[in-house]
Formats: structure tokens, C-alpha cells, sequence
């Protein structure tokens, strides 16, 4: 293992990290806020596009804006790093940008040791969705899981309303030849995305790096209750169709099922509406969200259905009527064994505190991982805190990152 100079790495990956949180960098000085087409994303992939042009690295672009730079010529093998460099509207310094920093830095440290490892790095463009309200849309645009007629007409633009495929051609890049992207993921040995873990469990179990062998896949749903609006003080409990008492029972039937559904499966309602929504009147009609997700996709469905069956039962048993109706679903995505081992090993050499985790949120490696073997790994973020100006990670825990990174990609090459 060779060694490598800590204190150095780590002032490296500050320093890229505080420049980036810079007012060249972000369209608010209250967060960080940048998204595809905008001025200041420009001057974030201008930043990493110096950066790697002076590790030797050629520096281009896929037909949608997504940043690629690489040290072999094309269709030679590489191994992949990255991650994204756009961020919420409200966003911090960490969420994505992190991620290709330290891909920046596992390059670094390459050219320090001498190792000349095939290496390519990717900062998609609009994993959060900021500017079309499309999560994780460069990645699916490069493993082809969109429709030209989402990027010509579908997807737009939630300042100003203008098609993706508009905003693209006036940044001058050329998203009729977006197929092409694809081309970007030929001849991978491997990939590897880093990023916050956006939850506590690093922090509260004293970790200082999780290696990810699972990313959960989800279900997003809705139920609606429809009941009776009546008078709230002239109608007895005996003659209601209270439609939200229906919803309550749901919720904390899904968070029974959840839980007894084991295999780390979790389940949320976040939206809750009740109509007409006044103080004095019975609930008619009640529509709760359900977000459902886990590493084991039979636990997801199985719980689905589970509560779908459950509102059912119990509306049509006060005389309620209760529809489900899904709204979007992904597979859970395995990670890649021997990837996942050889960054556990190299996790191990450092001697520091790591542990293996699932990720519960989606990433971009989704998508990878459909054509490249893949794996991630997520550095702590202060009290879980993330999608928010004063998220917070330590730039030592990206060095480890890049370090383990660094090491496991000479045993994978
Ligand atoms: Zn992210």
C-alpha cells in the first residue's frame, strides 16, 4: 500500500470544496444553489475541467453537458469514478459535488504515486432535478432510460418553462445526437461513486466511511379515502364516514407492516391532505403518499400490497371507499461483489472505522450499474443533514475516501 501524504489530501480536497461554495459557484449566497445551463453550473464543470487538463487528463463533454474526462484514449479500458456536481435549490456544499472531488483527488493521487491507472471520471448533469424537476436525469439519459419526446418536449424547465432540448442547444451542446451518450459507460473495468450518506448512521456509530452493497429500490404511491363530509357538532359518531380517520389508521398500519417486514424495507407518508380541510367539518376525502423502499424488492411490494389491502378493508368496513394508485417504482440495485469486497479491504488497511451499508436514497450508480459493475461509498454528513446550506461533512473523511478509493482501483485494474 503506498503512503500517502494525509494532511496534503485532505487540504486538497478542502480547498476544491471552499472554492466551490464561492459566489462564482451558486445562484444564492444563502445556499448552494446550481443546476444544468446555468452560468454558475458552467463555471463549476469550467473549475474540474482545469483541474483535470492539468493531471493530463482530455476533458470532454456528452451531447447533453454531462462532464467526462479520462487518461487513455477512447475504447481503451478505464475504471469510472464521479458523481455530480449540481445541487438542490437549497442546497450545501457537499451533496454531489463531494462525490467528484473525490474522484478529482483519487486522479491526484494517481499521478502523485505514479500509478497510472486508467481512469475515468463522470459529473452528470441534473441529478437533482433542479432545473427540470428530473431526478437523476443525466444518468438516464446516458443508459437510455428516457424518451426523446421527454428531452424535446416533456421535461422543461422550471424557471422559465422552455424544453430541456431548447435549454441544451442554447448551452451549445447537441442533445439530437443524446443516444450517443451511452458511449461514455463502453470498456468499464469498473465504477465507483462517493457521496454524503445524507442519514446519521456513520456519525452515530463513530464511522468514518460506509462501503454500500445494496441501493434500496422504491415505491411511490398514493391512497385516497373517500368518505362523507358532514357537519362536525350535528352529525354523531355513529352516522360519520370520517375519511380521515380511515388515513390515520393507514399510517400507523404502515409503519406496523414496515417494521415487521424486516430485511431493512422502511415506509413513509410525508403528504397528507384532508377535504374541504375546515375545522367544522367531517373529512369527505383524504389522500396520503406512500414512499416505500428497501434492498429487497419482494418486502417493498409485499408491504404495498399489504396496506393496499388494509385501506380497503377498512374503509369498505365503515362504509369508505379507499383507491391506491401508483405513481413511480424502481428496482432495488445490487452492487458488485468483488468491487465491494476490495473496497472493504482497502477500508480495512486504513485502519480506520468503516462499516457496509445500504443506501436508502437513490443515486446516479443506479443507472450506472445497469451496464458497468458498480459501488459506492458515503462519507458521514453532520446529524444526517443534507439538501440544506448548512449540510456538513469533514474533507478528511473524503481524502480516506479517495485514499480506499485509490487503493481498491489497483487491485480491480
Ligand atoms: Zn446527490
Amino acid at each position: 500500500m503506498a503512503t500517502i501524504d494525509r494532511a496534503a489530501s485532505i487540504a486538497r480536497v478542502a480547498a476544491d470544496i471552499n472554492e466551490l461554495t464561492g459566489p462564482a459557484y451558486t445562484l444564492t449566497s444563502d445556499a448552494i444553489r446550481r443546476y444544468a445551463y446555468t452560468d454558475v453550473y458552467a463555471s463549476t464543470l469550467d473549475y474540474f475541467e482545469t483541474q483535470f487538463t492539468d493531471l493530463g487528463f482530455d476533458v470532454s463533454f456528452d451531447p447533453v453537458g454531462t462532464l467526462v474526462a479520462r487518461n487513455r484514449p477512447s475504447g481503451e479500458p478505464v475504471f469510472g469514478v464521479g458523481s455530480h456536481c449540481d445541487s438542490n435549490r437549497n442546497g450545501g456544499p457537499y451533496d454531489g459535488t463531494l462525490g467528484v472531488v473525490v474522484a478529482l483527488e483519487v486522479c491526484r493521487l494517481n499521478a502523485e504515486h505514479g500509478a497510472d491507472l486508467p481512469l475515468q471520471v463522470i459529473s452528470f448533469l441534473e441529478e437533482e432535478g433542479s432545473g427540470f424537476g428530473q431526478m437523476l436525469l443525466g444518468s438516464r439519459i446516458m443508459v437510455q432510460s428516457v424518451d426523446e419526446a421527454d428531452l424535446r418536449e416533456n421535461f422543461r424547465s422550471l424557471d422559465d418553462g422552455r424544453s430541456f432540448w431548447e435549454h441544451a442547444e442554447d448551452a451549445g451542446y447537441d442533445p439530437s445526437r443524446w443516444r450517443e451518450s451511452v458511449n461514455v459507460l463502453d470498456n468499464h473495468l469498473g465504477w465507483i461513486e462517493t457521496h454524503i450518506e445524507q442519514a446519521r448512521v456513520l456519525q452515530d456509530t463513530g464511522n468514518r466511511l460506509g462501503i454500500v452493497n445494496a441501493i434500496a429500490g422504491y415505491i411511490h404511491g398514493d391512497i385516497t379515502v373517500i368518505g362523507r363530509a358532514d357537519h362536525a357538532g350535528a352529525t354523531p359518531m355513529d352516522f360519520r364516514h370520517d375519511a380521515a380517520v380511515v388515513a390515520a389508521m393507514c399510517i400507523t398500519e404502515l409503519e406496523r407492516v414496515a417494521k415487521e417486514a424486516g430485511n431493512r424495507t422502511v415506509g413513509t407518508v410525508g403528504e397528507l391532505s384532508v377535504s374541504p380541510g375546515l375545522i367544522n367539518v367531517v373529512p369527505g376525502e383524504a389522500r396520503l403518499s406512500l414512499d416505500v423502499r428497501g434492498p429487497d424488492d419482494a418486502s417493498v411490494k409485499d408491504v404495498v400490497a399489504s396496506i393496499k389491502s388494509y385501506a380497503h378493508e377498512v374503509a369498505e368496513a365503515r362504509g369508505l371507499e379507499a383507491n391506491y394508485a401508483m405513481r413511480q417504482t424502481l428496482p432495488a440495485t445490487a452492487m458488485d461483489a468483488s468491487i465491494v469486497s476490495e473496497l472493504e479491504t482497502a477500508a480495512a488497511g486504513s485502519v480506520e472505522p468503516y462499516r457496509s451499508m445500504l443506501s436508502g436514497a437513490a443515486h446516479d450508480t443506479m443507472c450506472v450499474a445497469s451496464r458497468v459493475p458498480s459501488a459506492m461509498v458515503f462519507v458521514p454528513c453532520r446529524d444526517g443533514i443534507s439538501h440544506a446550506p448548512d449540510e456538513e461533512a469533514d474533507p478528511a473523511d473524503g481524502a480516506l475516501a479517495s485514499e480506499v478509493i485509490f487503493e481498491a482501483i489497483q487491485r480491480l485494474v
